[in-house]
């Protein structure tokens, strides 16, 4: 028995000299060899490229859910009222779009999208700062309270910026204890994603000196109402949804939006397409 010694059953099968073996055996390997390093330069490429795009499409809607917009301990409306009751807080699937798609522009039961306007840029416009407004919105709103103050009209903030999960619970939580479908909903409040609560620039008004008219058509009666109709566009507040409105909303005479600037402006007049 030595090294050169072939077994029988491959020299009897397999007529090929020796040296033909290696000669052939050789692209063989390299082959092999080449393919292989193909192969794996192949995967090197596109399995950090793939998993770096899975990253991206899976934490954005995490991202975007996970971090509250605002406090989450701070309810948009003091005073439970039809409009707005006291939130029953429930864990909610947040549907929020991720920063980079492509921005909705359709409208849903009537109501059109709106960005959720960044915590930075809001400031607080009442003492408790529950309740807050984008910044040259907030300094406008206490122009006019004090000047209507001046006049013994009290102007009181009810609601103001909301959140996403404030008006999922507004939407669907006063949607199911009303027993009611999306529609009849939708004719007073918006679903979320579409409020002009997200923007805020949007702000409902009462009477501090009638508190009952709150969010009611009644507030249409109200000294309050009538002060903000002969003054509200001196500060750039304006009715968002007055009677027979083209977006067909409910006539709402407590909601008002500020558009006394441009960012303000292009959020509720840009054409939309
Ligand atoms: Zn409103």
């Amino acid at each position: 028995m030595d090294e050169i010694d072939i077994p029988e059953a491959i020299r009897d099968t397999v007529e090929i000299p020796k040296q033909s073996r290696s000669f052939l055996s050789l692209p063989l390997i390299i082959g092999g060899i080449l393919c292989f390093g193909v192969l794996l330069l192949l995967f090197l490429f596109f399995s950090p490229l793939k998993s770096t795009q899975n990253t991206v499409t899976k934490s954005l809607p995490q991202a975007s859910s996970e971090k509250p917009l605002v406090e989450s301990d701070s309810p948009n409306n003091p005073t439970p009222t039809p409009d707005n009751p006291t939130p029953i807080r429930t864990k909610s699937n947040t549907t929020e779009q991720p920063a980079n798609a492509k921005p909705n522009t359709e409208k849903l039961l009537g109501h059109l999208p709106y960005d959720v306007a960044p915590q930075s840029d809001l400031q607080a416009i009442t003492a408790d700062g529950r309740l807050k407004l984008r910044s040259a919105a907030t300094a406008k709103f206490r122009q006019m309270q004090a000047a209507a103050q001046a006049e013994g009209i009290i102007l009181t903030p009810i609601s103001a910026f909301r959140n996403i999960e404030d008006q999922e619970q507004l939407f669907f939580g006063i949607k199911e204890q009303r027993v009611q479908d999306a529609a009849k909903r939708a004719e007073v409040s918006a679903p979320p994603g579409y409020s002009e609560h997200h923007t805020g620039y949007a702000i409902d008004i009462g009477d501090g000196n009638a508190p009952a008219t709150n969010v009611e058509p009644e507030f249409a009666n109200t000294a309050a109402f009538g002060w903000l109709q002969k003054n509200a566009l001196k500060y750039s507040f304006e009715l968002s949804f007055p009677p027979d409105n083209e977006q067909g909303v409910s006539y709402e005479p407590w909601h008002w939006r500020f558009v006394g600037d441009r960012h303000s402006l292009e959020t509720f007049y840009k054409v939309r397409n």
